[in-house]
Parts: C-alpha cells; sequence; structure tokens
C-alpha cells in the first residue's frame, strides 16, 4: 500500500473513532448524532448562516434530514426559531437556556482524541494541519466539501497556498498554523 492509500485509510479509521465518541454521548442525552452536531454548529456560528438550508450544505446531508433533526431539538426545548421580519417562511435557529447547557455538556464529545493530539510535537501537528487545511481548500474546489470558511477561500487572504500568506481584514502575516479552517471573519 503506497502512502496515500495508508493516508486516506488513516482518515477513514480517525473518521470511524470520532463517529463512535459522538454515538456514546448521543445515546447519553437521547438525541441523535446529528441533532448534537447541529447544536454544536448553532452554538459556535453567527445567527445568519444558522438556517436549514446553511446547515444541510455544511453537514452534506438533505435540507429534510436537517429539518427532522430541528423538529425534534426544537420539541426538546433545546432550539428556537427567529422568524424573518419580511418573510415569515424563513427563519434562524438559536440556542434555547437548556440547548447552550446541553451543548456545554457534549461539545467535549472528541476530548480523548484532543488529548492524544496534545502528546505530539508542534512540528508533527504543523505538517499535519498543513495538509489537512490545504485537503479541504482543495477538495472544496471539486465540490466534494460543499461548505467552508478558511483563509484559502476567502476574499480577504492575498498569498499562495504553498508559501506566504495574509489576511487583510486582520492586516498580518499568518503563518501555515494561523490559518483558519473556520473563521467567523469569513466572506467568499
Ligand atoms: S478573515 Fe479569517 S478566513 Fe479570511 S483571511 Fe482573514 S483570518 Fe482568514
Amino acid at each position: 500500500m503506497n502512502l496515500e492509500a495508508k493516508v486516506l485509510n488513516g482518515f477513514e479509521r480517525l473518521s470511524e473513532a470520532l463517529k463512535s465518541l459522538l454515538w456514546e454521548k448521543a445515546k447519553v442525552h437521547g438525541i441523535s448524532p446529528i441533532q448534537i452536531q447541529l447544536l454544536v454548529f448553532i452554538s459556535n456560528h453567527k445567527i445568519d448562516i444558522c438556517n436549514v438550508s446553511y446547515m444541510a450544505k455544511e453537514f452534506n446531508v438533505t435540507k429534510a434530514t436537517i429539518s427532522d433533526a430541528v423538529r425534534v431539538l426544537i420539541k426538546k426545548e433545546y432550539l428556537e426559531k427567529d422568524f424573518s421580519p419580511n418573510d415569515n417562511r424563513r427563519y434562524n435557529l438559536f440556542l434555547t437556556e437548556s440547548g447552550s447547557e446541553l451543548v456545554k455538556d457534549i461539545s467535549n464529545y472528541a476530548n480523548p482524541v484532543y488529548n492524544q493530539l496534545k502528546l505530539f510535537s508542534n512540528t508533527e501537528l504543523n505538517g499535519a494541519f498543513d495538509v489537512i487545511s490545504k485537503l479541504i481548500y482543495k477538495l472544496n474546489q471539486e465540490n466534494i466539501i460543499q461548505v467552508q470558511r478558511t483563509c484559502y477561500n476567502c476574499k480577504f487572504y492575498k498569498g499562495d497556498l504553498n508559501s506566504t500568506h495574509y489576511c487583510n481584514l486582520l492586516e498580518k502575516e499568518l503563518k501555515n498554523q494561523d490559518i483558519r479552517l473556520d473563521c467567523k471573519d469569513f466572506e467568499s
């Protein structure tokens, strides 16, 4: 097996491990993994992107899947709708107080992986991050990852994928490890 195939195999194994950690948390709270992912996403992002269409693209699933999960989360009083003043069919979602409490408890589901990562050196982590951030960008270019808010795809980014990076919003040079995968200031 060549190195590319081994790395790919490693990604598959890691993805399975993360899914299984997510399932463990989901079972404890009686909600599904996609419901956990929605709650964590909503807690970390601006309300204007917390709607069914955007989150369907974010998680590469259908709008119907997101709508079903949202319906359950609203029924359980973890989410509420914020309707658009101009169109009462459009709404964004925000966490209720009990939704925020739940997120505090579940968002650490990946800690076993995080704790292992802390044992690697900065050089090793920088190398891994460099490959992963560029891979995400390239898969987005091929429409395999539909949504991404990384520097490489941002209107404020100036530079070359393989050499220097500069953010025109922050007005500073970015090192490889400063590249953001999910920036709140991202604009396409
Ligand atoms: S605004 Fe954020 S995503 Fe855009 S280049 Fe600057 S740091 Fe990167």
